[in-house]
């Protein structure tokens, strides 16, 4: 999409429009022009403008209005809407909006108990099949503590994000594994399967304002912080995030503060012949990051198979620290460890 222009036409509605206030990066909220909102509260404000994809589109979660960008603006001030029209013909972003999605739900405002009603894998009995899978991966027995079993997954997420799983056919057990906020409320969560079931994760998100980073809630910034991609892997190592589905490609921000690359450490799996884990890496260190390239000696393909192989996670802290390099050092590295064959 061409977002200056969406984002300057959405400027310019505003005024027509009650209660409007920008949420988040592509995601504003007023009162719905179509139904007039709330006619109790003079306050509650459910129109929405969101990003679907590459385009922006509106809904009202009162009475249940959707459409694009272009409709919204048609309907608010069709004068504006003509030259909205013209302006995104001109710059050759008037492709066909095939059609608008509306699975986008209002965000449900983080809660610490949202899980308060499930069972933590902690407090399963030894030989719960979910219990003895995550005892299997030798995962540390405190992080059990904040990961949980939810036996219908779709069911469950449905009541927090209305009709995310138009049908509950196939609903079926997953590991829960909660993105807390640095006070520990939560603000996405991730379904893992325990089975075959796919996808194997499903990550929700409950405040889209929210970059969905993993371990904010267990990391400081005080000291160094090093980023894996899946929070699994990231409970094994102190003082470390996941950046799970996110993308390394973006700054980072944490609790509003831009890190800086010196403040990170990025540690990708161990993966020399997969060609996406090879662009990442090679881009990260284009743009100056510290990262981990695993040397000779280590064979396994993630942290997990490091711990499962009978090594400590001191042992590996110490690998991390020692492999960890930058600029022209890190592309020497990378181009030796390329031609590994793991
Ligand atoms: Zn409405």
């Amino acid at each position: 999409m061409n977002s200056y222009i969406d984002i300057k036409y959405i400027n310019l509605i505003q005024s027509s429009l009650s209660m409007f206030k920008k949420k988040g990066d592509f995601l504003w909220n007023f009162r719905c022009p179509y139904c007039g909102d709330s006619q109790k509260s003079r306050t509650k404000a459910r129109g929405f403008v969101y990003r679907k994809k590459n385009d922006l589109f509106y809904k009202c979660h009162n009475c249940g209005v959707g459409t694009t960008l272009g409709g919204l603006i048609k309907y608010v001030d069709s004068k504006t809407h003509k030259d909205y029209i013209l302006e995104r013909y001109k710059t050759g972003s008037d492709h066909q909006i095939s059609k608008p999605e509306f699975e986008f739900n209002e965000p449900v405002f983080r809660k610490k108990g949202l899980f308060k009603n499930l069972q933590k894998i902690s407090e399963l009995f030894s030989e719960h099949p979910a219990r003895k899978i995550m005892e299997e991966r030798q995962l540390p027995l405190k992080s059990l503590t904040d990961l949980y079993l939810c036996k219908s997954f779709y069911k469950f997420t449905n009541n927090l994000v209305p009709n995310k799983f138009p049908s509950l056919d196939g609903d079926h057990p997953r590991l829960l594994i909660p993105f807390r906020d640095k006070d520990g409320e939560i603000f996405a969560y991730q379904g893992r399967v325990f089975g075959k079931e796919e996808p194997k994760y499903i990550t929700i998100i409950l405040d889209h304002n929210e970059d969905k980073i993993f371990g904010l809630n267990t990391t400081t910034k005080d000291k160094g912080i090093l980023v894996v991609e899946g929070p699994l892997d990231s409970l094994f190592l102190d003082n470390c995030i996941a950046i799970a589905g996110a993308s390394f490609r973006k700054p980072l921000m944490i609790e509003g503060r831009l890190m800086q690359n010196r403040e990170l450490t990025i540690i990708f799996d161990n993966e020399p012949r997969n060609k996406e884990i090879c662009k990442q890496i090679d881009r990260s260190i284009n743009q100056g990051q510290r990262m981990v390239i695993w040397p000779k000696s280590v064979v396994q393909k993630d942290i997990n198979d490091m711990i499962l192989s009978g090594m400590t996670k001191e042992e590996i802290e110490k690998i991390i620290k020692e492999n960890t390099f930058s600029g022209v050092e890190a592309k020497l590295k990378f181009s030796e460890w390329r031609k590994t064959n793991v």
